[in-house]
């Protein structure tokens, strides 16, 4: 007996949705009408619905992971913030992932000691607009 390899596929979120087909979340006691998809939560009849009812090629897991959110092939427990179901199955010797967003440093972003200290500790700039003391600024890819 072979394994096959796996190949890796990285993919935008646009790209996804128009190769996979996610569905909208029936399970809900929150519709979005208007959304043309939507995401399945991690307890309850929506989390059992995901790991029970459908086949797990159908299944992705949206995640928070180091710095970024991600979308991952199939169903994964770590880091999961939600799922998504698809009409389409992704191929099994293949693992697909789409960065959807990354945190990247604010322009105000420093590590400079004395800033720093000005700051309370913070690498942010507190009357930043754009990150408003954070000193990350989230950046979607899509
Ligand atoms: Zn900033």
């Amino acid at each position: 007996m072979t394994t096959k390899p796996i190949t890796f596929v990285e993919l935008t979120w646009n790209e996804w949705e128009e190769k996979f087909k996610p569905i909208k979340n029936h399970i809900t006691k929150y519709p979005e009408p208007e959304a043309e998809y939507s995401s399945f939560e991690t307890y309850g009849a929506e989390v059992e619905y995901v790991q029970t009812k459908i086949d797990d090629r159908l299944v992705w897991t949206f995640g928070d992971g180091d710095m970024c959110t991600y979308l991952s092939s199939g169903y994964h427990y770590i880091n999961r913030i939600s799922y998504y179901v698809c009409t389409v199955p992704y191929e099994e010797d293949t693992e697909y992932q789409i960065i959807v967003s990354t945190e990247e440093e604010c322009k105000c972003y420093s590590e400079d000691e004395d800033v720093m200290e000005a700051r309370g500790g913070e690498a942010g700039d507190p009357d930043c607009e754009l990150c408003e003391g954070y000193g990350l600024v989230t950046v979607y890819n899509d």
